[in-house]
């Protein structure tokens, strides 16, 4: 059997690292703060949901776009660690590795900058290079870092091979209908959902009206995740809620990453979209328990013994 046929989940994305500098205060424009505290950590949301699918248990190839230097070289090794295929993983020349410079004040106030960098030439031909491993896999996976054109092309391509798409929508931006008729599945946090639908949402009254829009322009299913509370589905069927699991949150960076990539696994093993969302509840659930991107992702074992409890 060739290789390619062994893949469950596809994430077409960004990956960047996250450097991040803890101050007194987020310094004002002109002035130097010194005694700092560094660290770097992987992240981009391309990336954060590959390594989830990968400990989720899923047989994960990640397409993405890393400069070629030291950051690019340090990415590879993380996302060789998890055992992904990183065989449409392009070292890019011309282009340093996406990064994003983070100072964090002790108040917990943050300012961010990000250069995409590399993931800004990720494009409709690197995904036509991986169309083998798209158009075999059962899921594909993909977010709004990387060039739109890039995000429709994966979609288009996926969609016609009758392959599941799922789009987690951020950072958020409108987006076409043509796009949105190739997601099957759409997962908006309730800022997205809010910039997509051109609804206010805040809570599950207003998160079934955006959903109910965006099921109009041509999505299939839509899935609303509302922190805590758990998450909205909505497909032309129906509304329900799913609610999430009670954990004594300390870090919720990257529980949307998280979700999306153990939703991804559990969907491309068959299972009913009820039982998709507990499991991607389980695993996003640990992550907020504990600090961090994709040090904080759980492995499948994790999540089976949370969903036992
Ligand atoms: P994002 O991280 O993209 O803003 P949400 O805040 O809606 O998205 O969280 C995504 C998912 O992470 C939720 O649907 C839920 O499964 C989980 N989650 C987030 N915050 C918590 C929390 N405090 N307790 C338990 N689960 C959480």
């Amino acid at each position: 059997m060739p290789r390619t046929k062994r893949i469950s989940v596809v994430v077409v994305g960004s990956s960047n690292t996250d450097m991040i500098l803890r101050v007194s205060r987020v310094p004002r424009p002109g002035e130097t703060l010194l005694g700092g505290e560094y660290s770097t950590a992987a992240g981009g949301k391309g990336a954060n949901q590959a390594v989830a699918a990968a400990r989720a248990g899923g047989r994960v190839a990640f397409v993405a776009r890393l400069g070629r230097d030291s950051l690019g070289d340090a990415a590879l090794a993380g996302f060789r660690k998890e055992g992904m295929d990183l065989s449409r993983v392009v070292r890019d020349c011309g282009c340093p590795s996406g990064v994003a410079l983070i100072f964090v004040g002790a108040d917990g106030e943050n300012s961010i900058g990000v250069a995409g960098g590399a993931n800004q030439r990720l494009s409709p031909a690197d995904v036509s290079a991986a169309r083998e491993l798209i158009s075999n896999a059962r899921v594909l996976l993909v977010q709004l870092e990387t060039p739109l054109r890039t995000v429709e092309a994966a979609a288009r391509l996926a969609r016609a091979a009758g392959v599941a798409v799922i789009l987690n929508p951020a950072p958020a931006r409108p987006l076409p209908n043509a796009l949105l008729r190739n997601v099957s599945i759409l997962t908006p946090n309730e800022t997205e959902a809010s910039v997509l639908a051109g609804v206010r949402v805040a809570g599950v009254p207003s998160a079934a009206r955006a959903a109910r829009v965006l099921i109009e322009r041509g999505v299939g299913t839509v899935i609303v995740t509302l922190g805590a509370r758990g998450a909205l589905v909505a497909t032309r069927a129906g509304v329900q809620v799913v609610p999430g699991f009670k954990v004594r949150a300390v870090d919720t960076t990257a529980a949307g990453d998280v979700f999306n990539g153990a939703l991804a696994v559990r969907l491309a093993e068959n299972c009913t979209l009820g039982d998709a969302v507990r499991f991607a509840h389980a695993a996003a659930a640990i992550s907020v328990t504990r600090r961090g991107a994709q040090p904080s992702i759980p492995t499948r074992a994790e999540i089976e013994a949370l969903l036992l409890k």
